[in-house]
């Protein structure tokens, strides 16, 4: 292994890392996997997705293969540990390690750090987040037809309003930046305004867009569609829609057509093995997921967009608590819950840890152990249909066995 030092990480004595080879991961039988536990109810279900993983790993491998894991320190633990939130050895331990899972980390809202997820991210330069939506049979919801959802959202990750380039009202910069504004282009932009900037670039577009193409052909997935905000902000939504057309059309002429070409040379009837690309203007989606929820399949959309969308595709399907996601750069990925850290639940062992749980799923599918992956989804969906559930799913089911985090968790474990 390359020698790599840390200032406070203790190697584990056994494993190895993950490596990287012509583009491609290449996956020993004791892989070193770093995790972060996370704030608020991070210990809770971290615990508890761990003895899943664990156990799955072991039943579909007996014992020949087995994750190494390895602690790695953000928000308040890192806080206590290194007198910073997000120290130097995280950032290193990820890179390194090139596969890893955290739980979800504390950012107060108008004042203090920025996000810690989001520095993550950019600084990683993890670009897709990727946020596989789907109903697995017996979770509660809100809607008629939850089966119709099976979605999958790249989100761009690391610019449009998210690359935090802002200025309260009043400051220094603010007031240099409204200036400047009103002055050159003649605008009338109140001095008692907060600034912020929004870019979205040509590159972090087109990496993302290719990243999802390149899915969807992979998975064979009928069509993508491009979210975007392009009839108000012309030159970066509107822009990013004309980009990921670009990709499809000059990278994968073979395999994409356009929703238009279809229509136009087809009779609306798409050719067999191509990926139909389309796109739809952000409000008028977030009816149509609803409405029209099995005519989208791939999602790729810009960073707030994507946020948004998210999480109401995820309240179809079981709320937030069932939710899982990862942040993807080239190879390196960082899985996540894609909730927050629930800070009144914390330590109480009641919150449903299937977000955690189903993002150590797609890590596992991520690095090929593919027979692990589906006995976690299929005890998962055994328990549920058992109506042994965490409250959130419980107060929407009738007559439900409300169990705790680890309760849940052990039941998914004999469900194996
Ligand atoms: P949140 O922590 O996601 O919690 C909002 C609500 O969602 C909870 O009160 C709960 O609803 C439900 N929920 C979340 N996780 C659940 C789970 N595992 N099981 C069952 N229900 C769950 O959002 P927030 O309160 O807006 O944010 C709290 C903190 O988390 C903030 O500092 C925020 O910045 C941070 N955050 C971090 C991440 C991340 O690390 N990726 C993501 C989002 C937010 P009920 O009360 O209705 O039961």
């Amino acid at each position: 292994m390359k020698e790599i030092h840390f200032d406070k990480i203790v190697l584990p004595s056994e494993g190895e890392k993950i490596q990287v080879a012509e583009d491609k991961l290449v996956v020993p039988d004791r892989p070193i996997i770093p995790f972060i536990e996370g704030d608020g109810i991070g210990p809770d279900i971290m615990r508890a997705a761990q003895g899943v993983w664990n156990a799955a790993v072991a039943k579909a491998y007996g014992g020949s293969r087995k994750i190494v894991w390895l602690e790695l320190f953000a928000g308040e633990k890192a806080l206590q540990r290194y007198g910073e939130l997000l120290p130097q050895d995280t950032f290193r331990a990820i890179e390194h390690f090139v596969v890893a899972i955290k739980g979800p980390l504390t950012t107060p809202v108008g004042t203090g750090y920025r996000s810690l997820n989001v520095a993550l991210r950019q600084r990683l330069d993890l670009y897709a987040c990727v946020r596989p939506v789907a109903y697995l049979p017996g979770v509660p919801s809100p809607v008629s037809h939850p089966e119709q959802m099976d979605i999958v959202i790249f989100r761009e990750n690391t610019e449009d309003v998210y690359a935090g380039i802002e200025w309260p009202k009043g400051s220094e910069e603010a007031h240099k930046v409204i200036s400047y504004l009103n002055r050159e282009f003649h605008l009338h932009i109140p001095q008692d305004s907060g600034i912020g900037v929004k870019p979205i670039s040509q590159r972090a577009t087109q990496r993302l867009v290719r990243k999802a193409i390149q899915y969807a052909i992979r998975q064979g997935r009928r069509s993508l569609t491009i979210m975007h905000k392009g009839n108000i902000m012309k030159y970066t939504e509107g822009a990013f829609r004309d980009w990921a057309y670009q990709v499809a059309r000059e990278e994968f002429p073979e395999e994409t057509i356009t929703e238009k070409e279809v229509q136009e040379k087809y009779g609306g009837k798409t050719p067999p093995g191509k990926v139909v690309i389309k796109d739809r203007i952000a409000d008028s989606m977030f009816q149509q997921i609803l409405t029209r929820t099995d005519q989208y399949d791939v999602i790729a959309t810009s960073n707030l967009n994507g946020d948004y969308l998210s999480d109401a595709c995820a309240a179809q399907v079981g709320g937030l608590g069932m939710a899982p996601g990862a942040n993807i750069g080239d190879l390196t990925a960082l899985f996540e819950a894609t909730h927050g850290t629930a800070p009144k639940y914390a330590g109480l062992d009641v919150v449903n840890p299937s977000s955690l749980i189903l993002s150590g799923k797609m890590m596992l599918e991520y690095i090929g152990w593919q027979d692990a992956a589906e006995l976690i989804q299929s005890a998962l969906v055994k328990t549920i249909q058992q109506r042994k559930v965490t409250y959130d799913l419980a107060r929407q089911m009738q007559d439900a066995t409300r169990v705790g985090t680890s309760e849940f968790a052990s039941a998914i474990v004999e469900n194996m």
